[in-house]
This record gives C-alpha cells, structure tokens and sequence, in this order.
C-alpha cells in the first residue's frame, strides 16, 4: 500500500469562441477573486470554531479561516501574472475521494477557452479564459474562469495518518506531521485553472477545445517520435500520453530555467562488488531527508521475524544487531514506505533501499516526520542482483553530478507521462521525478509550501505575461540545455 496523496483529477468544460475586442493597457499584476460557491453553513460558511491546531487566527470560524487560505493564495498568484481582467476562481470544498488507497485533495480547471480574440498570441490556438482574458483585455464568458474544488473529508481525518487541513500561511511555521497543508494545495489547483492543464482527451487523443488546438500542444513534445502534440495524430497522441520518459516539455523559458530549479537527480549508486556496480536510477521519498548529502554503507536485507521477512513491516526487526549502522534493504508491499523506513530507522538503518515488487520504481509515497533517514526505490531488477551479492554489498544513496538534472530526458523538462494512463494527472503535470519536487507535480510533496518554481516559465512559454515588478521578466536564464526546444 502506498500512502500517496494525489492533488486531484483536473476537469474542464471548455467552450471554444471567438470575440473582437478592443485592447486595453497593462496594469501591474492581476486581481483574482475567491468566489465561495459553498452551501450555506458548508465548507467556506461554516459558522463552527476550528479544530485546535488546526492554524487558524483566534476569532476566525472555520469557514473563515478557511476562506483566508485561498485569498493569500489568490493574492500571490496576482502578484505574479499581468492582466487588467479579474480573474475569478469559484471554489467550494465539498467531499471527494479519500479512503485507504488515498486522498484526492482538490481538482480545478478552466471554465473554458478561447481562440481568435482581440490581441491574441497566436491565430488558430485556444487559451485558457483567464489567460485570454489578459489579451483582450475584457471578459470573454460570463462563468468564473476556474473552477476548484477542495476535499472536506481531510477535516474529518479520512487520509490515514491524519487529522484535517493545516490552514497555517506562515511558511516559518513547521506544518504538524498530522496535517495536510492547504495553502500549496489551493497554489497547484488554481495552477491548473490558469492554464497549466493540455485540454486534450488522454483517452482518445482528441483535442478538448475543437478544431483550434490549444497551446499546450506547441510545446508538449516527444522525443521518441520528435513530434509536438499539436503535430500528432489521436492515436500519436494516445501512445504518447503513456511514453514515459520521452514526454517532455520543449517551451524555451522552462527549459532555460530548469537548472534554476532542478538538481542532480537521485541514484542508487552500487560501490562494490564489481559484477554489479554501477549508477542506478532510484526514486526519492516523499518524507524524509534529502539523498544530496549522500550515504554510503553497507546493504544488510532486512528480517523482521514475521510473515513475509524481508516487508519489514514489523519491528524490532528479528536481525537489529546486523542492520544497525548500515543501509536496510527491504522489499515493497504489505504495509506503507514510511512504516517500512520508520522500521529500519527504530532498528538503527543509516538509510534504506525499498525493492520494487513490480516493473519501475515504486513510488515512495507518504508523509512522517519524524523519518530523519533518507530512502530509496529500486527496482526489483536491482534488488535482486543486490540479493544475490549479500554480504559484501556497498551502497551510496546519492545523486550524480555527472549525470542529467533529474525530471529531464534530452535536456527538456519531464512531463508526467505514466504508463498505465493516469487520467486527470497525466500529461497536465512536471514529473515526479523532478529533485528538488515541484509544486506541479502530480501528489502533494512536503517540501512544497508556497513557491511557484518551474510553473511561472512555464506560463511565459504558453503566453501569460508576468509582473516585471516581482520575478523571472528575464527572457533567459542559462544555456538552454532541451534539445527540442521550440521557438
Ligand atoms: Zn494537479
């Protein structure tokens, strides 16, 4: 079981339409509006006190407290974008998935878009209202231009491990292990409705706004086929959808910008012995240190005494004295990464390998902070070579500098292109290969709480103008290193 937290699946309703008129001057940032579409006495209107420790100022209701969250939100993203049109989010928060397998914490998406209007970047090409908005200068619909919805259900401590929403701003303030932030949360999903969102059909590869492709196809682009989206076939497309790693993004500011961001990625880096040495692709945890201050040791397989020995899902482990002081391998399955990397911890692990139990990595989800460990997925592949060379395994959790930044294939930043499909989540996000994590990435990370990153060129590449008066007006950062670049 994995304890991933997946922010949402996005949705969007689009109408596609045309609208002439006249232009209107920049003003400095933009103006976006918390719209509360709540029930009376629900989410936003509940008149109740917050829960203690929940983050709220003295005095708010939760409806209150909550309600302040997305207006910092709100007011951060404005600081950023340039339009003289309010941009309108209608948000509620109203009950959505969450059980044992996981939490949805929120979906979004634009109301609709729009193409061939005054002013507009490019002809034949479909915006997102918000960003088509900013060109010509007037409203182009009626509707709100997102619309968000939050889960409630975290309140009532239906994802496992915790309690509710940590409603807390202050980025000073450490969110308690048992609450899920929100305020990053409300940063990702207005993300989405802004226009960080394809508007194609995953399933069948058809573009969602017609005839006028939207932008996000001039610039996602596969490095297999070295086609762009809006190039493909449907069933280009659909094949693409799934082709990781090859599904990147080739927009010219967000592959300038990446080293700005991105680190050298995570690798399992095998010392001895000689038959299998070597630099091994690995996926980080969501909890716990950082592997860019690297561990060295060696690999002991972990025996917890019961059922399946190598899970390590109980402690004290039946082999403590072998495994102190030295990098725990342990196999996936049966009970959560973090209870598995908890357990190495308890039993005295300097670091450990988690072993696939399937094809990949495994995914590494989860949240305790109280794990002052680092960890790594494997693949089973390697896990088992490992296996095969015990004792006398010596391993580095690490990165490698000589490597490529990591979430990046050709120097071009990585999109999150699963396969099997993940509709909602898939190719509308960075991949979570990405280290340090980024706030677009699919699930939630603990290191995110209120920086915009990657995101910001990335809306300079599909046209949005930002706020010269804040940050990243520089049209280049550094050599671009994507070798599929767009212009
Ligand atoms: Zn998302």
């Amino acid at each position: 079981m994995t304890a991933d937290r997946a922010f949402h699946g996005i949705s969007a309703r689009l109408v596609a339409g045309a609208l002439l008129v006249g232009a209107a001057p920049f003003v400095h940032g933009a103006t976006i509006v918390i719209q509360n579409a709540n029930a009376a006495g629900v989410g936003f209107n509940d008149g109740s006190a917050p829960q203690a420790g929940a983050g709220c100022n003295a005095g708010e209701t939760l409806g209150q407290c909550r309600l302040r969250v997305f207006n910092q939100a709100a007011a951060q993203w404005g600081t950023l974008l340039v339009s003289n049109v309010t941009i309108t989010v209608s948000a509620q928060m109203i009950a959505q998935t969450c059980d044992a397998s996981g939490a949805v914490l929120g979906s979004a998406g634009p109301t609709s878009a729009h193409s061939n209007f005054a002013n507009a970047p490019r002809t034949g090409v479909a915006y997102v209202q918000a960003l088509a908005n900013s060109y010509a200068g007037t409203d182009l619909g009626a509707s709100a231009d997102l619309n968000a919805n939050f889960n409630i259900l975290i309140d009532s401590g239906c994802s496992a491990g915790t309690v509710g929403w940590w409603y807390g701003t202050d980025p000073a303030v450490t969110v308690p292990d048992d609450r899920i932030p929100l305020l990053p949360v409300v940063f990702h999903e207005i993300g989405h409705g802004l226009g960080f969102t394809a508007l194609y059909n995953t399933a069948t590869g058809a573009a969602s706004t017609g005839a006028n492709p939207p932008i996000w196809g001039f610039y996602l682009y596969d490095t297999e086929t070295d086609k762009l989206w809006k190039d493909m076939t449907n069933a280009e497309r659909v094949a693409s959808a799934i082709n990781d790693p090859d599904l990147v993004w080739a927009g010219p500011l967000t592959s300038s910008w990446s080293s700005a961001y991105l680190g050298s990625a995570a690798k399992a880096i095998v010392n001895t012995p000689p038959g299998i040495a070597g630099i091994y692709e690995a996926q980080t945890g969501e909890f716990g240190p950082s592997v860019i201050n690297a561990r060295t040791g060696d690999v002991v397989l972990v025996n917890d005494g019961s059922g399946t020995p190598s899970d390590g899902c109980e402690t004290p482990f039946a082999n403590a004295a072998a495994v102190a002081g030295k990098i725990a391998l342990i196999d996936r399955g049966i009970c959560a990464f973090t209870v598995k990397v908890k357990n190495a911890q308890l039993n005295g692990a300097i670091g450990v390998l988690v072993g696939n139990n399937t094809a990949g990595l495994p995914p590494m989800g989860g949240n305790d902070a109280t794990i002052t460990i680092p960890s790594l997925g494997i693949t089973q592949a390697l896990a088992t070579s490992i296996k095969a060379n015990l004792p006398g395994t010596n391993v580095t959790l690490g990165t490698d500098p000589g490597g490529a930044l990591s979430g990046t294939t050709d120097g071009c930043v990585r999109m999150f292109g699963p396969n099997p499909l993940q509709s909602g989540s898939s190719v509308s996000h960075f991949h979570s290969d990405a280290l340090p994590n980024l706030l677009m990435e699919p699930a939630l990370n603990r290191s995110i709480f209120n920086r915009i990153d990657l995101t910001l060129p990335l809306f300079r590449d599909i046209g949005w103008r930002m706020n010269p008066e804040n940050i990243l007006f520089r049209e280049s950062f550094d050599a671009n290193p994507c070798q599929h670049v767009q212009p």
